[in-house]
C-alpha cells in the first residue's frame, strides 16, 4: 500500500524539507537542492519518483549484498509479523527466530565466536562492545584496563561512545569526546606512507598500536577497535603486512581485539567476514547491515568464548539491553537474507565472479590521468582522485570539492557512488553479474572523464 498516494514529487520535497532532519546532512544546502525521492528497488537498480533509473553502487549504504526487492524477505517478514510480531528478550524470555539466528551465525562466524549479544544497528554493536570490554577486565579482576584505541578515519557508528570510538575529528569536535578512547594512524598508506613501501609502512602503521600501548600503560588498555578494511573513512585497505603484526601485539599485550565487521561482514571482501580474509580470531566482533542485508534494522556483537566465559561465569547481570534486542521480524528478515547467501551461494560468488571482474576493470580505471591509486578488495574499492598523477603527494585544494563532484557526475550519469575527500568509493551489492559490472564500469569511466573534462576547463589540471 502506498502510504503517500496523492503527494507529487515536489509535495514530498516540500514537506520532507519542512520536518525531515536526515542524518549527516547541512540541512540548509539540502533543502536549496531538495531531497532525491527513492521510491522504489530491484536488484542493483534504484528508481525515483520521476521514473529516473540508478545503479546502486554503494548497496544501500554498503549493506544490500543480495540487493534490493528480494520477495522471500518480506514474505518471511509477514510471516513472523501474522505469528508473533514483536516481544522483548529480556526476563528469562526468548523466540524461535532469536534462538536460531543465533546459531545460525555461531557457525557462519569465524571459530571460536559462538554466542550474540543482539541491538538494532552497527551504533549500537559498538556501545555494546564498549561496555562489555570495560566489564569483561572488572570480572578479572583488572578494573584499570579502561582505554580502547581506535584509528582516525575509523567509522564505529554516531552514538556517543561508537562516535568517539570512531577516528572523525568533525564528529568528534561537534560533541566533545568521550574519555579513555586513544586514536592512533590508520595503515592509509597513500595518504601517509611517504617514502617507505606499503610493506614498510603496513609493518610502521601496526607498530602504531605498540607505541600507544607502552605510552598508555598495558595495564590501563582495555582493547583495539578497528575494521578489517575502514569503509566510511574512505576504504582503507591495509598492507598485507598489518593485520599479522596487529593481531602479534594484541596477544602479546594482553588487550581485546574488536573487529568492527559491520562493513566488512558478510561476504564484502570475498569471504563471509572480514576476519576470515586477514586471519584475525577476534575477542569481540559488531555485525550489522549485510546480516539482513539492510532489509530490516539489526546488529549484534558476536562474543568469542574467551569473553564470554568470563561474563557468563563470573559476571552477575549484565545491565545492558534495548527493547528491541532480537526483534522477531528482524530476526526472521536476516535468517531469511543468510537462507538466500548460502543457498545462492553469494559469497562465492563474489569470491570467485564478480570480485575478480570488477577488480580487472577497477586497474584498468588506475590508468586514468585523474587517478593516483586504484584499491580494492573482494568487492569494496576507491579512487584516489590527484592533479598530478606521477606525484602521489600533491592534493587538489579545498579536500573534499573534487571527490564531491565527481559523485554528482556519477549520479548525473545514473551510478550511486560516494566521494570521501578526494576518493570515488564503491561497495555495490555481491549479486552482480558480469552483464551489470560492464554497465557499471561504462559509467565509472564516463564519471571520471566528466570530472577530468570539467576540472580541465575550471584549469585545475
Ligand atoms: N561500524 C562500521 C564499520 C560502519 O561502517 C557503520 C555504519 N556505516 C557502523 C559501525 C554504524 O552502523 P549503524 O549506522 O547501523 O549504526
Amino acid at each position: 500500500m502506498n502510504h503517500a498516494p496523492n503527494l507529487s514529487t515536489a509535495d514530498i520535497q516540500r514537506v520532507d524539507a519542512a520536518h525531515h532532519l536526515h542524518p549527516f546532512t547541512d540541512y540548509k544546502a539540502l533543502n536549496a537542492e531538495k531531497s532525491r525521492v527513492i521510491a522504489r528497488g530491484d536488484g542493483i537498480w534504484l528508481w525515483d519518483t520521476d521514473g529516473n533509473r540508478f545503479l546502486d553502487g554503494m548497496a544501500g549504504l554498503w549493506c544490500t549484498q543480495i540487493g534490493h526487492g528480494r520477495r522471500e524477505i518480506a514474505d518471511a517478514v509477514h510471516r513472523q509479523m501474522t505469528e508473533l510480531e514483536y516481544y522483548n528478550t529480556f526476563f528469562k524470555t526468548t523466540h524461535p527466530a532469536a534462538a536460531k539466528l543465533s546459531e545460525v551465525l555461531a557457525e557462519l562466524t569465524p571459530e571460536g565466536l559462538n554466542h550474540v549479544f543482539f541491538t538494532n544497528s552497527g551504533s549500537e554493536a559498538n556501545d555494546t562492545v564498549f561496555r562489555m570490554v570495560r566489564y569483561y577486565w572488572q570480572l578479572l579482576g583488572k578494573p584499570s584496563k579502561q582505554v580502547i584505541i581506535g584509528r582516525n578515519y575509523g567509522y564505529h557508528g554516531s552514538t556517543v561512545a561508537a562516535s568517539a570510538l570512531g577516528g572523525m575529528a568533525g564528529m568528534h569536535a561537534q560533541a566533545g569526546m568521550v574519555p579513555g578512547v586513544h586514536h592512533i594512524t590508520p595503515p592509509y598508506w597513500f595518504d601517509y606512507g611517504g617514502d617507505m613501501s606499503p610493506e614498510e609502512f603496513g609493518v610502521w602503521a601496526a607498530r602504531e598500536l605498540e607505541r600507544a600501548i607502552d605510552e598508555l600503560g598495558e595495564d590501563n588498555v582495555a582493547a583495539f577497535i578497528a575494521e578489517p578494511i575502514q569503509g566510511a573513512g574512505g576504504v582503507l585497505i591495509p598492507p598485507e603486512t598489518y593485520w599479522p603484526e596487529i593481531r602479534r601485539i594484541c596477544s602479546e599485550r594482553d588487550i581485546l581485539l574488536v573487529v568492527d565487521e559491520v562493513i566488512c561482514g558478510f561476504g564484502r571482501t570475498g569471504n563471509w567476514f572480514g576476519s576470515d580474509t586477514y586471519d584475525l580470531k577476534p575477542d569481540l566482533m559488531p555485525i550489522a547491515k549485510g546480516l539482513s542485508s539492510g532489509y530490516l534494522p539489526i546488529g549484534g556483537v558476536m562474543v568469542s568464548d574467551r569473553v564470554a566465559e568470563v561474563v557468563i561465569e563470573k559476571g552477575g547481570e549484565f545491565y545492558h539491553g534495548y527493547t528491541y534486542s532480537g526483534h522477531p521480524a528482524a530476526c526472521a528478515a536476516a535468517l531469511e537474507n543468510l537462507r538466500i547467501m548460502r543457498d545462492e551461494k553469494v559469497v562465492e560468488h563474489c569470491a570467485n565472479e564478480a570480485a575478480p571482474y570488477l577488480q580487472q576493470k577497477w586497474a584498468e580505471f588506475g590508468e586514468h590521468p585523474l587517478v593516483g591509486e586504484a584499491r580494492m578488495k573482494g568487492l569494496v574499492g576507491a579512487l584516489e582522485l590527484v592533479p598530478n598523477k606521477p606525484n602521489r603527494a600533491e592534493r587538489f585544494d579545498n579536500v573534499g570539492q573534487v571527490g564531491t563532484m565527481a559523485r554528482d557526475f556519477s549520479f548525473g550519469n545514473g551510478l550511486i557512488m560516494r566521494g570521501v575527500r578526494d576518493a570515488l568509493i564503491i561497495s555495490p551489492p555481491l549479486v552482480m553479474t558480469r552483464e551489470e559490472i560492464d554497465q557499471m564500469a561504462k559509467l565509472i569511466g564516463k564519471t571520471l572523464d566528466d570530472t577530468y573534462a570539467e576540472l580541465k576547463k575550471q584549469g585545475r589540471i
